[in-house]
């Protein structure tokens, strides 16, 4: 079963349920963790683990000036602008490339060949017998997690339950990890900026079929206009993670408030059961 933890913006503590909620389900069977926010990972934070390493990389032109007759015809198609045809130059800007192969098709002089340039890599970390964390991780200044997000996906393929974190936003890289999932848990909070997010994660949710249940976090009791929008768009709230001095301190200290707090194992494991009732999986 592939579940994503997704939210329509930032700073809602997707992250810290991710975190929890497969650390409570490791407590009873295997899971897999995949960082998929590969601009700023931050689960590897809550765990650690000593990890193995491997680069990702893209495809790239590389122009072979002694063919090339500077008919211009690859910067011409190249939508991203990341080549321009002077005279008797070619100028690359690799950090533009899309890697999608385009120049090399369309050149009738057959002088544009491939080589691969990494853009960031993948962690594997065995945080237990039970839990394993991938970490999707994007080098700095490249414009495209993409690629890193496949890999990520990739590393996690073969195993039975794959938890994803998906970076915030509704974005590509949001959509890239969503795909192919049996079910996706919103965390959202009850301000409004959190519901305007919301609408729009549900909306893309939608979009894709797929399941999708809330859960609220710093709640604060006052959830109305949020349970209000639930209702209305078919959404179950799965769960509500109260404003809690305790739970707050456990997380300044990047602590998981699951271990601190046992109850908490109980109710992730319970929501995970809930998922699987309603995805036909098997806990
Ligand atoms: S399309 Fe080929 S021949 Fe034309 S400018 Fe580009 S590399 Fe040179
Ligand atoms: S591979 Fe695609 S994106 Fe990259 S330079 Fe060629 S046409 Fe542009």
């Amino acid at each position: 079963m592939k579940i994503v933890v997704a939210s329509g913006k930032g700073g809602t503590g997707k992250s810290t349920f991710s975190a929890n909620f497969a650390w409570s389900i490791s407590r009873g069977r295997d899971v897999v963790l995949v960082d998929c926010d590969v601009e700023e990972p931050n689960l590897h934070l809550f765990f650690s683990a000593g990890k193995s390493e491997s680069g990702v990389t893209m495809p790239i032109p590389v122009f072979d000036t002694g063919k090339c007759d500077f008919c211009g015809k690859c910067g011409e198609f190249c939508r991203y602008g990341a080549i321009a045809v002077l005279p008797e130059k070619i100028m690359f800007f690799d950090d533009l490339c899309h890697s999608c192969g385009g120049c090399r098709i369309i050149c009738p002089k057959e002088a544009i060949s491939e080589t691969e340039r990494v853009i960031g890599k993948v962690w594997d970390a065995p945080v237990d017998e039970h839990l394993r964390l991938i970490t999707g991780v994007l080098d700095e200044g490249e414009p495209n997690g993409i690629p890193v997000i496949k890999a990520a996906k990739e590393a996690a393929e073969g195993n039975d339950l794959v938890i994803y974190d998906a970076s915030p936003g509704t974005a590509c890289p949001v959509i890239e990890t969503i795909e192919g999932s049996d079910y996706v848990v919103l965390v959202t909070e009850s301000t409004p900026f959190g519901l305007h997010d919301l609408r729009l994660a549900a909306e893309v949710v939608r979009k894709l079929c797929i399941p999708a249940g809330v859960v609220i976090n710093r709640s604060d009791g006052e959830d109305d206009e949020t349970e209000a929008f639930c209702r209305e768009a078919g959404l179950d709230i799965h769960m509500k993670i109260p404003f809690d001095r305790e739970i707050a301190r456990l997380q300044s200290r990047g602590d998981l408030f699951s271990v601190a707090m046992p109850e908490w194992q109980e109710r992730f494991f319970e929501l995970f059961e809930d998922i699987c009732i309603r995805t036909g999986g098997a806990p």
